[in-house]
């Protein structure tokens, strides 16, 4: 058992739930629920338009940036949060190839989340430059680095298996080979501890609204590393990019270091929800929350394969190479899935065949576990999962 203490307290997890899906969406936390009450009624409402400097909300992206950065090794003023992660994994891109424009290659993998590759395939199609979008399986990624690569541009964890690259190793043959590297950290931000400065980092980028529970469609950030952000030209040159976004200036300059990568007007009531979701993490020791994820993740095995022999991890076996998400793969997953939810055990199904829980050590409790893998036994061993409404898709799997 590791020192760690859940702050389940903190969050609305309805009656008769399991929730083991934060790793696509975290669950509301209570203070967020309050804070997105007091920022339209305190704020909006009696500030109008003067709280746009009466209430900070110009520096939000900045200061959710910074406390994002502690949770993932950037030091203070090397993160700044907006938008979502397409548009920053694009932003990130964009600008990585024209620190490289002697280069033509970006080097990603089959395990990456189809949107970073959509985002890519479509940059490199607008540059006209015949760069090429160069897509491995995860465990040649290392061999295919070499002198034709500009970037690297892998997400740490799969989204479908939870494999976990070797971020500083990675990072380290990419440089060695004068490339960059881009780390999207989508299921790595409040899941495990990230140190982009002990690995060098040049970009990373990731959502907020998985475990860092910032709420559906919250913005995403992006980090840039410091002694190279002043050389970084924005390709999204937004006027809150701008130096001075209220000169109103016909040409654009570019703002001082990261500031350089917001764009627009910030949505400030999913920010303020944000900045009170990340209270959840104040006093965090990340080590802590990783070994206890660790356990969670270790019990679950044990117990799903101890009931059910028709499922297969799909997982890595061992820890240190897992994110906190553990996959199953069953010929039906899908309508295992459904028959899972319809018991109150929320996990998510990936096409074509994998069941996925997420861990999320702030809240989900060595009962829950148990509950869910005896479920999966039961559903599997009887055919439960064999009902017409099982087996019909719905539009978000
Ligand atoms: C969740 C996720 C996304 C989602 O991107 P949005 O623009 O926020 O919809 C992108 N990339 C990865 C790796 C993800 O896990």
């Amino acid at each position: 058992m590791s020192g760690f203490t859940t702050r389940r307290a903190l969050f609305v997890l309805p009656d008769g739930i399991t929730y083991l899906d934060g790793n696509s969406l975290g669950p509301l936390p209570r203070a967020a629920a309050e804070r997105a009450r007091a920022t339209v009624a305190d704020e909006w409402g009696p500030l109008l338009i003067t709280g746009w400097n009466k209430a900070g909300w110009m520096d939000l992206p900045r200061k959710l940036g910074d406390r994002i950065g502690k949770l993932i090794g950037a030091p203070e003023g090397s993160t700044v949060v907006g938008d979502t992660l397409s548009i920053k994994v694009y932003q990130a891109l964009a600008s990585a190839l024209e620190l490289r424009p002697e280069r033509r290659v970006v080097l990603s993998d089959s395990g990456n989340f189809p949107t970073d590759l959509y985002m890519a395939k479509g940059l490199l199609d607008s540059l006209g430059k015949g760069h090429e979008l160069k897509v491995v399986d995860p465990e040649a990624v290392a061999d295919a680095i070499d002198e034709s690569v500009a970037a690297i541009m892998l997400t740490q964890v799969d989204y479908r298996t939870g494999r976990l690259h070797d971020m500083k190793a990675l990072t380290e043959k990419a440089h060695a080979h004068g490339a960059l590297a881009i780390w999207d950290l989508a299921h790595s931000a409040g899941a495990l501890p990230v140190d982009l400065t002990g690995c060098d980092a040049d970009f990373a980028v990731g959502c907020t609204y998985k475990y860092l529970n910032g709420g559906p469609g919250a913005p995403a950030f992006i980090f840039v590393r410091p002694d190279l952000v002043d050389q970084v030209r924005p390709a999204l040159s937004g006027w809150l990019g701008h130096a001075a976004p209220f000169a109103f200036d016909l040409d654009y300059r570019p703002g001082d270091g990261i500031s350089r990568m917001r764009v627009g007007t910030p949505p400030v009531i999913q920010m303020a929800v944000l900045d009170a979701a990340l209270d959840a993490f104040e006093g965090v020791d990340m080590a802590d929350l990783r070994a206890r994820s660790i356990e969670l993740s270790e019990q679950f095995i044990a117990e799903v394969e101890a009931a059910c022999r028709d499922v297969t991890l799909a997982s890595p076996r061992d820890p240190a190479h897992r994110g906190s998400q553990v996959s199953f793969r069953h010929p039906e997953g899908y309508a295992v899935m459904q028959a899972l939810i319809a018991r109150g055990i929320i996990g998510d199904f990936r096409a074509p065949d994998i069941i996925r829980f997420g861990f999320c050590p702030l809240y989900n409790t060595a009962e829950e576990v148990s509950r869910a893998a005896a479920a999966i036994g039961e559903i599997v061993a009887t055919g439960e999962w064999d009902r017409p409404e099982f087996r019909t898709r719905k539009a978000v799997t």
